[in-house]
């Protein structure tokens, strides 16, 4: 599926090829809340690398978090999170270690997405007490990162795009 997106001031347009285009994970963690989570989450969809265009690329900047384990040692993110440094809007994640992927955010899609028949809440560890959870029969809830990738959760529901 072709997804088309954007920054809220326009400077930047993209499109790519997403092979799991549903946003149905939404990641509470805290780099995605800070950065990207108007609702305290955002939602990371699946593309590939190589069909990325962009427009507007000097209009570009990459944030790479600071990570700390839980020997409080700290490192670099690998996670490259790409916005725009006019109006400050989450765009997509890169990460190098997986060079063939791109995960845009599904907030900075404008192509019409499909709805998610079901919706998976992880780094619910994360997530801050005002942030509400729904709990129906369409929701699945994951204190960290579930072991279910991106590609197999939409394998199992066969909306797999080639
Ligand atoms: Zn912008």
């Amino acid at each position: 599926m072709k997804l088309e997106g954007s920054c809220h001031c326009g400077r930047v347009r993209f499109s790519c090829e997403a092979y799991a285009p549903v946003p149905y994970m939404h990641c509470y963690c805290s780099i995605c809340r800070k950065t990207a989570g108007g609702g305290g989450f955002a939602i990371n969809l699946g593309a590939h690398a190589e069909s990325l265009k962009v427009e507007g690329r000097e209009h570009l900047s990459v944030y790479q978090a600071e990570l700390r384990d839980e020997d409080g040692d700290t490192r670099t993110s690998s996670g490259q999170r790409h916005f725009c440094r006019h109006c400050g809007s989450a765009l997509w994640l890169y990460d190098p270690t997986w060079p063939e992927l791109v995960h845009p955010h599904a907030s900075a899609i404008d192509t019409p997405l499909p709805e998610a028949p079901e919706r998976v809440h992880i780094m619910l560890d994360s997530k801050p007490a005002w942030v509400p959870v729904p709990h129906g029969p369409q929701d699945a809830h994951f204190p960290e990162y579930p072991s279910e990738s991106l590609r197999e959760w939409h394998a199992r529901h066969r909306l797999l795009d080639a």
